[in-house]
């Protein structure tokens, strides 16, 4: 089971989809929940099938790290310290799984971004908490 509390000392996920395995050279990479019953997988943690309305235990799956981009927003306002422009999105993932993220490594502009272009999971330490943990956050860039 992926909880936020099995991450590595020193490395914590920004969100608890997000899974830093133990070993640092092994890359970190997004959880999910399959519904047994129907095989409907979920990003994250989930108490029941919202497809077939399941209630038995998931099953927690490891989510591919490459997807598609489905839709994306050039961001120009944000909160105050955010840089702007950036690029949000959603990503489809081949379990079936979309995800919220930002697109990195790439202009923040629509004439570079196509939907449907193959994009990969990247991570990054952004910040150091006040426990001295790095904090790790997650977005995609085009693969
Ligand atoms: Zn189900």
């Amino acid at each position: 089971m992926a909880e936020a509390s099995a991450a590595a000392p020193g490395r914590k996920p920004i969100v608890p989809f997000l899974t830093i395995p133990e070993d640092p050279a092994e890359k970190p990479y997004l959880s999910g929940s399959r519904c047994k019953r129907c095989g409907a997988t979920y990003l994250g943690t989930r108490m029941a099938c919202s497809k077939c309305f399941s209630t038995e235990a998931m099953e927690s799956v490891r989510l591919s790290d490459r997807g598609e981009l489905h839709v994306f927003s050039i961001v120009h306002q944000s909160a105050p310290g955010v840089p702007t422009p950036y690029v949000a999105a959603i990503v489809d993932l081949p379990e079936g799984v979309s995800v919220r993220c930002n697109i990195n490594g790439v202009e923040p502009d629509p004439a570079k971004l196509k939907f449907g272009m193959p994009v990969q999971m990247v991570t990054e330490t952004i910040r150091t908490d006040r426990e001295g943990n790095d904090v790790v956050a997650f977005s995609f860039k085009p693969a």
